[in-house]
């Protein structure tokens, strides 16, 4: 019985954390703290499976897999919106709307047309019962699973719900969990996604939840339907909404005319661009349910309800030329050089072409006059080809076939989008950029040894591979331009230093084809050495978790390659960590004897359990929580703000890992 009373409220607790963090943005522990209770509630329920429960926050990491998602049908219909383009159609619209009503007062909730995957998610009892996507209308594809692993859609409801009902949203994924997922893909050699939307709504459809988990996707809410709802108005289902642990945007507004239905419409066409997720438009919603219900439906849409759409701020210019830039993984990525143009605040020069399809797709051409729009990429991308202002005598643009670099033949392996020059290591922009990406903060962390410096000392003829990095010396670095003895001195010692990188970030660092961090991580956990991961065969390595045969295919190939064999061997002769070592001290001391730490944060060299282990090791203890007998804080990034400000205010010493790593050894 007691049992499951700390069950229950840990889960309520965690609830109260998930929203605290994902819908209210203002997180009251830190991400440590919260790990360590949900640690303790996996382990509470994984002893006593009887009180298992699939609304419990456990169940938010996901791990079901779903082979075919079945159809539901939507208790109420889920109907689209009538679009307009201008406040002319607007005020149209209301006058259509005074012709049904007559002419009482109108009141109109504006908000904002968040541009994702719309979803239904039914609750019942206050709990999550169940998510179905859009579909046609009138039914949809049940994805409950992949619903759950959102950490801002409640699994328990707060307050004085009824029993049933239904709530409408959208799934979007913010620009910065799209650009972060980006990156990642362009610096293992992927091919990014198009757009947040689309990537959004791929997420819905994935089959294994965990997968879904780890997409940093929101769900923003703007409908409640539903028999006997507490409320009378669009605006006050959206405040109810708040109250029962729902995220629905803040910026909703309700306005008491047209006027100030404009006002909205005119502040968020210029400040959409500050907003953290993709809009399109505004969508004013008659505000009182009575008055929705005399207005009814048509066949497609409500009467009630119309969008309005924000001009894409699109701009034509003229295309200059095509040029051709070889990636570190030797992917080709064409980019088209524009007549500068304004757009959006600044002067656009160059967009994305993406891949050869997309160049046949769009049909452009040298000349070409071409519109461009800027969405939520970094660099904006080209929409379509004004056929009208194409000269007679153009030519279909021929996608190169040798490598820009080093004219070696380019390669497409069936089913990828992009080229890639497989000149390995002879072509000068792969040779650069694999050693600036094994020098580079995440993977070898070299400190004194920059970019630019790289390409400088590759020119130079001093390095060719990031084994020769290991050989440099002072007195070959010094003639380079702008090099000073001590910024010499200080590249050769930041390399020397870079010996203590761990196995898993020095196998992300070698720059193998497709292995970002978390394969490399799995990939060292699995094998433990070089060595026997150079000699794993295709079978053998899908084995893995997380390893599919492209990777396998890619890591093969890797150690296939003689330079590259040889490469590793010299790593190992300067004594490059090629093996897991599995204690950060292997030697017990009693070093910390007495001394109470409290560990905190994000690590960058190891993982919070090997220094707890350490602490541990040595003879200190870890405690959960900042209290006047801590003696240390071991901490991180992203250590909580609460934490710090109780640190310091009780004047307990902060350290880092390496401040701790100086302590032990
Ligand atoms: P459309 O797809 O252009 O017909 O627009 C209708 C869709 O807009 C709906 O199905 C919703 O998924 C989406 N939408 C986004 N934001 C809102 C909002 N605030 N209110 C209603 N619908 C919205
Ligand atoms: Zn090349």
């Amino acid at each position: 019985m007691d049992i499951q009373k700390t069950i229950q409220s840990l889960r309520n607790e965690l609830n109260q954390h998930n929203h605290n963090y994902y819908v209210l943005d203002a997180p009251v522990i830190s991400d440590y703290e919260f790990d360590l209770k949900l640690k303790e509630l996996q382990e509470l329920e994984s002893n006593n499976p009887e009180y298992f429960d699939e609304n419990s926050p456990t169940q938010r990491v996901g791990g079901s897999i779903t082979k075919n998602f079945s159809t539901v049908a939507h208790d109420h219909r889920m109907y689209s919106l009538d679009n307009s383009y201008s406040k002319e159609e607007i005020i149209d619209w209301e006058k259509r709307i005074q012709k049904v009503l007559g002419d009482v007062p109108l009141e109109y909730t504006c908000e904002l047309k968040y541009d994702g995957a719309s979803i239904s998610i039914t609750y019942e009892d206050g709990f999550l019962k169940r998510a179905v996507t859009r579909g046609d209308g009138f039914q949809g594809d049940d994805v409950t699973n992949n619903i759950k692993t959102i950490k801002s859609v409640p699994l328990k409801l707060k307050g004085n719900f009824p029993a049933k009902f239904d709530i409408r949203g959208e799934i979007i994924l913010p620009f910065a969990g799209f650009n972060k997922m980006n990156q990642e893909l362009i610096e293992i050699g992927e091919t990014p996604y198009a757009n947040p939307r689309n990537t959004a709504s791929g997420s819905l459809k994935l089959q294994d939840s965990a997968l879904v988990a780890k997409r940093p996707l929101d769900c923003l809410l703007y409908f409640l339907v539903g028999s006997n709802l507490p409320f009378k108005s669009q605006f006050e289902g959206l405040e109810t909404a708040r109250n029962w642990g729902f995220k629905a945007p803040k910026e909703a507004t309700l306005a008491r005319d047209l006027e100030g239905v404009f006002t909205f419409i005119d502040y968020w066409d210029i400040h959409r661009h500050d907003l953290p997720y993709e809009t399109d438009g505004v969508v004013i919603k008659v505000n009182s349910f009575n008055h929705q219900d005399e207005l009814g439906y048509t066949a497609k849409s409500p009467r009630w309800a119309i969008a309005y759409k924000f001009k894409s701020e699109q701009v034509s210019t003229v295309l200059n030329s095509i040029s051709y830039q070889v990636g570190r993984t030797g992917a080709i990525t064409p980019v088209a050089n524009l007549q500068g143009v304004q757009l959006a605040g600044s002067v656009v020069k160059r967009a994305s072409l993406h891949n050869a399809d997309q160049i046949e797709k769009l049909d452009i051409r040298v000349n070409d006059t071409v519109f461009v729009e800027k969405g939520g990429e970094i660099i904006p991308k080209i929409i379509a080809v004004d056929l009208s202002k194409r000269e007679a005598d153009s030519v279909p643009t021929r996608y190169i076939t040798h490598c820009p670099e080093c004219d070696t033949l380019l390669i497409r392996n069936a089913g990828e989008a992009n080229h890639y020059c497989p000149n390995f290591y002879g072509c000068p922009p792969q040779i650069i950029g694999r050693i600036q990406h094994f020098i580079s903060r995440k993977a070898m962390d070299i400190d004194g040894l920059g970019q630019e410096t790289v390409a400088l000392l590759f020119i130079n003829g001093l390095i060719n591979n990031y084994a020769d990095l290991y050989e440099l010396k002072v007195e070959q670095i010094l003639p380079l331009e702008r090099m000073a003895q001590k910024s010499a001195e200080n590249l050769v010692a930041g390399v020397q230093n870079s010996k203590n990188i761990p196995f898993e970030r020095v196998l992300y660092a070698l720059g193998i084809r497709f292995v970002g961090e978390t394969v490399a991580k799995k990939l060292a956990k699995h094998y433990k050495d070089i060595d026997a991961l150079s000699q794993a065969t295709l079978p053998n390595l899908v084995l893995v978790d997380e390893i599919g045969e492209r990777i396998a295919q890619s890591v093969i190939e890797f150690f296939d390659n003689i330079q590259n064999r040889i490469i590793i061997e010299r790593l190992k002769s300067h004594e490059i960590q090629l093996a897991v070592i599995e204690k950060i001290n292997p030697n017990a001391t009693d070093k910390l004897a007495g001394k109470i730490f409290v560990v905190s944060g994000v690590f960058e060299k190891f993982s919070r359990d090997d220094l707890k282990k350490a602490i541990e090791d040595n003879g200190g203890k870890v405690g959960s929580s900042i209290s006047a007998k801590t003696h240390y804080v071991l901490a991180g990034d992203n250590m909580g703000p609460a934490k710090l400000e109780k640190a310091s205010k009780l004047n307990i010493p902060i350290i880092s890992e390496v401040q701790f790593m100086e302590l032990i050894n």
